[in-house]
């Protein structure tokens, strides 16, 4: 079953614990959440939104991504991304899973074994192997709250694996509290991502609330690939 992938492209990782790690990005197009839209009002701050309609990709086979890839970094090793949209919703599930399963054909970094997945979560990550995780956990400044999956959370803390990643994406002091209180709550055992929402948040003001308030393995992640390349796509 093929995948609606919107991009392949390969760039520096913008983000978490592995950000400046060369990357190839495979981009899935669609998804179903629309981070920002709040009930008083509040505007849409995806930034993807090139990414979200069904409509932005074209359908490949697992064998044409991978093919792809090797096109790209035929020898040395880059990690691999699958980002979206959403890589675990509808059809495109299905492939995200047959191309992890196929891990060695595409991850020749010893360092990077299994492909990241970034995923938004609403959809369920259990039972999902050869894949480590960055998982946002939506806060009610997205709009998008209810929609998530709580046991994604019990999920990563049964892993205990050390490259997986609970990101928290803040767009104001509301949202920080109620990250602290998921991560006391869920006690997620993993590296916690915080990252403001751009234009909306001052970073030093949320560096101020991570350190008065710091959970186990918390970190400001920015966006380096806009610091070095400006709001450009494919970077
Ligand atoms: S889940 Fe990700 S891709 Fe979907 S709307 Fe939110 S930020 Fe955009």
């Amino acid at each position: 079953m093929p995948a609606l992938v919107h991009e392949i492209y390969y760039s520096l990782s913008g983000e978490g614990i592995t950000t400046g790690v060369p990357t190839i990005f495979v981009r899935i197009a669609g998804c179903s959440l629309r981070c920002g839209i709040t009930k008083d009002g509040r505007k849409l701050w995806c930034d993807t939104g090139y990414a979200l309609s069904p409509k932005a990709g074209k359908q490949l086979s697992k064998y044409e991504i991978i093919d792809e890839i090797k096109n790209i970094m035929p020898l040395s090793g880059a990690q691999i991304l699958i980002t979206g949209g959403e890589p675990l919703e509808g059809e495109n599930r299905h492939l995200t899973i047959q191309l992890c399963d196929d891990y060695a054909s595409i991850c020749l970094n010893q360092n990077h074994p299994f492909p990241r997945i970034e995923t938004n979560g609403a959809e369920s990550i259990r039972d999902l192997q050869n894949m480590v995780f960055t998982l946002d956990y939506k806060l009610p400044g997205s709009g998008m709250e209810e929609r998530m999956n709580l046991d994604n959370l019990e999920v990563l803390r049964s892993r205990n694996n050390s490259q997986d990643e609970l990101k928290f994406v803040i767009r104001d002091k509301l949202d920080f509290d109620q990250s602290v209180h998921i991560v006391h709550k869920f006690k997620p055992n993993t590296n916690i991502l915080y990252s403001p929402v751009h234009g909306e948040v001052e970073l030093t003001e949320l560096a101020e609330w991570i350190k008065a308030k710091p959970v186990p393995k918390a970190r400001l992640s920015l966006q380096m690939h806009k610091i070095l390349w400006g709001n450009k796509k494919s970077v």
